[in-house]
């Protein structure tokens, strides 16, 4: 009964037909335009939350040095790591309380946006963050709040989602609400050019997996069908160059409009078994989430193609140059190909190494309960097949068939 009333209640927020789309600002040099336009909106005192890494780096001089010379009071918290835990949330927060900031910007990837995310929403509360944790917790308007990807793929800078890790439970907890879709972000691509390319290869493929997963829901519908196809156009085309040549600044832009447009999709459309299944792995090995979803979506596709093959063979009509093809089964099989393939060139691995067997039972209980209360997936996955699924990935036989 309550799966049933939350599924019920993530369907009726994840068709929202008109949820609000951040202004955008892109190429070189985006991050400072957005900088001033939050100080044109009278912020003065912002928290810039980002990782050690990137702060250590100098990558964020430029922009600390443009917002302090424009009066900027900048409080840095660079506490952030990769799928992070409510206590970084917190720690963030501290930051956000004591030094009276009046705005958040967030630099870095989806780990920096997501804690961001609820830094700026428990920044204007008096619920606690447990009381945040949810669907519609949102009780106050979040401190503003803008947005510097510098990966490109979770999206986050247009989601209405946050997802923060509970170290106790092993569990991502979903923080869900329009009010966290930031009001204006910026894809820089001064900033996008240094991502290393196993982490360009591992976020692109999650955008990809975005657009999929919005794609071939059940929650789909126009709008979201166009966005997520022309995310897979982008990501398709241009993914390779900004893995081979990072420096390449318009595969970097077109890989970041991707990964945005994958965001707006799913955000509607909401997404399938990779999330539900890649989740559950990540919170308990701490695999980045991008090369989780990477390593998962050709099982997944093989899986679904029963149900999708009409879809499937849609996208590669988009995608393929040989007009001559027609066959639905043939077509939808060149597009599972056409997956595997740019997963290889991209260099992701076959198997994670981390998984351990007698975690099975435990991850497959858990990615079948988030896909039932959160996903409009295509094809009911049963525990067995989520097993077969983890095994396939614990040995590397990515040519997985299902009963
Ligand atoms: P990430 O934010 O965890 O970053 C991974 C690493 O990349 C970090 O060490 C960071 O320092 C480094 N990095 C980032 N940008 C860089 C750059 N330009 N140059 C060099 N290094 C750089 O990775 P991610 O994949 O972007 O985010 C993953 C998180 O996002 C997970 O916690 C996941 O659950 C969450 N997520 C959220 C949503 C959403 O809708 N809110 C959707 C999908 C995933």
């Amino acid at each position: 009964m309550l799966n049933t009333a939350i599924t019920l209640t993530l369907r009726a927020l994840s068709t929202f037909r008109t949820p609000q789309k951040p202004l955008t600002f892109s190429g070189a040099g985006a991050a400072r335009k957005l900088a001033d336009f939050m100080i044109q909106a009278g912020q003065k005192r912002p928290l810039l939350v980002t990782d050690s890494f990137l702060l250590k780096n100098g990558m964020l001089d430029d922009l600390i040095a443009f917002l302090e010379g424009a009066g900027c009071t900048v409080t840095t918290f660079d506490g952030i790591v990769p799928n992070p835990t409510f206590a970084v949330v917190e720690a963030g927060l501290k930051a956000s309380r004591e030094n009276r900031c009046d705005a958040v910007f967030a630099v870095g990837g989806g780990s920096a946006i997501d804690a961001a995310k609820v830094i700026a929403s428990a920044s204007t509360s008096k619920k606690s963050l447990a009381q945040l944790t949810g669907i519609l917790k949102v009780d106050q308007p979040l401190l503003p709040f803008y947005v510097v990807p510098t990966t490109s793929g979770t999206g986050s800078e247009v989601t209405n989602a946050a997802v923060i890790s509970d170290t106790e439970t092993h569990k991502k907890k979903f923080f869900v609400d329009p009010k966290y879709i930031p009001i204006a972000a910026a894809f820089d691509t001064g900033l996008l050019k240094s991502l290393p390319a196993p982490m360009t290869a591992a976020t692109g493929m999650d955008a990809l997996t975005h657009a999929i997963e919005a794609y071939t829901s059940r929650n789909r519908f126009a709008d979201t069908d166009r966005d997520a196809a022309m995310a897979i156009k982008l990501l398709v085309d241009f993914l390779p160059t900004a893995y081979q040549n990072g420096a390449d600044e318009r595969a970097r832009e077109m890989v970041a409009l991707g990964s945005f447009l994958a965001g707006y999709a799913f955000t509607k459309a909401s997404l399938g078994y990779v999330h539900a299944i890649s989740h559950q792995i990540s919170a308990h090995y701490n695999t980045p989430h991008g090369l989780a979803n990477a390593i998962l979506l050709p099982r997944v596709l093989r899986f679904n193609r029963p149900t999708c093959k009409g879809r499937f063979a849609k996208l590669e009509t988009m995608l393929g140059q040989d007009s001559t093809v027609t066959d639905v089964d043939a077509l939808a099989d060149r597009f599972v190909a056409r997956v595997d393939a740019l997963a290889e060139t991209v260099g992701i691995p076959v198997n994670l190494t981390d998984l351990q067997p007698k975690d099975f039972d435990a991850i497959a209980r858990d990615a079948l309960a988030e896909a039932r209360s959160s996903y409009a997936v295509p094809r009911v996955m049963r525990k067995a097949q989520v097993t077969q699924i983890l095994q396939s990935v614990a040995t590397g036989n990515r040519a997985i068939s299902f009963a």
